[in-house]
């Protein structure tokens, strides 16, 4: 006998079996049977799926959406996602252990329990298609879009590196330093062209880090300014991260990063929510490009400086004092993360076309404030 759902407003969700990296589309029917109350999963073609309402488990770490994702009992890598408010309810009124879990449901213990065949479909999706979509993506994606996604990850960034869970990192903006900072984007922006605005933050941390976001954002750590002895510095690095924005490596990186951890989300059930949040924001800061990427933006950057009439070499010298630096979370940061830091000083240094006498990017005064743009 059927308890719910009948034929003509049939109910469906959207289901993984644990074997394949497929998703099923199946109708879902909750049924009396012998052995108990049985939710049946209809798929499009073969013998439905049967699962004991007794083993049917809730996963965790769902609050707030309207999407509910269930398991079953020891960690079985089946997995079913349901929308429909009404088959919630009524999964809820009528599986017993629905919030029954084990204690210790670790990430690794359930990538264990996934066949040889399907970590290998998921590494194809997350390795292979999912990056190559994002990059498609990418490209096609408007520069509208671009902007939105950027400000929803620096708005994350931002949450992720509160000491408070309910506050964001201070943004710096005295008004010296400000006028200061935008000084330095002016002369560096006749020779860009950006189908949006450059919109350059510093925030409070004492990371030695700049990184660009997608849709124009470039962010700098308060630590980047302290490590710097000129503006010049600064200028090379701002053009740096110009260079990733036109080349739109942080979109290619953003879409790449949520697409894969969308897709293990899905697959391992409740390693989502704030994981997923605090993994992408870790992969924006870090921000690991290829060395062709790198190369490219590095080159971009003493091209934009030598428009600007400033020197490549003060570039070189600032990544020549990180490279000396010790182990510390500088070398964790964008900056520090090329694959060959050698060959690109050697490059900043031969790519300098400015004399000595050059024109500089900010007096002394300015240069003070912009460091103090914290205080
Ligand atoms: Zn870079």
């Amino acid at each position: 006998m059927t308890l719910f759902m009948d034929a003509e407003m049939p109910v469906f969700a959207d289901f993984m079996d644990g074997d394949a990296a497929v998703v099923h589309r199946v109708r879902v029917a909750l049924e009396d049977t012998e052995s108990g109350k049985v939710v049946y999963l209809h798929l499009t073609e073969g013998e439905p799926v049967k699962w004991s309402v007794r083993d049917v488990r809730r996963l965790r770490d769902q609050a707030g959406r309207d999407a509910v994702t269930y398991g079953l009992a020891g960690e079985h890598p089946a997995r079913l996602v349901v929308r429909d408010a009404s088959l919630n309810a009524e999964l809820g009124r009528l599986c017993p252990h629905l919030d029954r879990h084990n204690n210790t449901p670790h990430l690794m213990r359930r990538l264990v329990i996934l066949s040889a065949a399907a970590i290998a479909s998921v590494a194809l999706i997350v390795f292979v298609l999912v990056p190559k979509l994002a990059d498609q993506m990418a490209v096609l994606m408007p520069a509208k879009g671009e902007q939105a996604l950027g400000d929803a990850t620096f708005k994350q960034i931002r949450e992720a590196l509160a000491q408070n869970s309910t506050t964001q990192l201070k943004l710096c903006d005295a008004p010296e330093g400000k006028a200061a900072l935008e000084k330095l984007v002016a002369r560096l922006l006749p020779g860009t062209d950006f189908p949006y605005d450059i919109r350059l933050h510093v925030l409070d941390h004492k990371m030695v880090n700049a990184f660009a976001l997608p849709g124009g954002h470039i962010v700098m750590f308060r630590g980047l300014l302290n490590e710097a002895q000129s503006a010049e510095e600064i200028a090379g690095i701002l053009g740096h991260e110009m260079g990733h924005v036109e080349h739109r490596d942080p979109t290619r990186l953003a879409l790449r990063s949520a697409g894969s951890v969308g897709v293990l989300g899905l697959l391992l059930g409740d390693f989502a929510g704030g994981a997923v949040v605090l993994f992408l924001t870790e992969r924006l800061i870090q921000a690991k490009y290829s060395q062709g990427a790198e190369a490219a933006s590095d080159e971009y950057a003493h091209a934009l400086l030598a428009k600007a009439g400033l020197p490549s070499s003060r570039m070189g010298d600032f990544f020549r004092r990180l490279g000396k630096k010790d182990k510390d979370n500088s070398l964790l940061s964008h900056l520090a993360s090329h694959p060959d830091p050698v060959a690109r000083i050697a490059a900043a240094d031969a790519a300098n076309t400015v004399a000595d006498d050059y024109e500089r990017v900010l007096d002394d005064q300015e240069w003070q404030a912009l460091k103090g743009i914290c205080n």
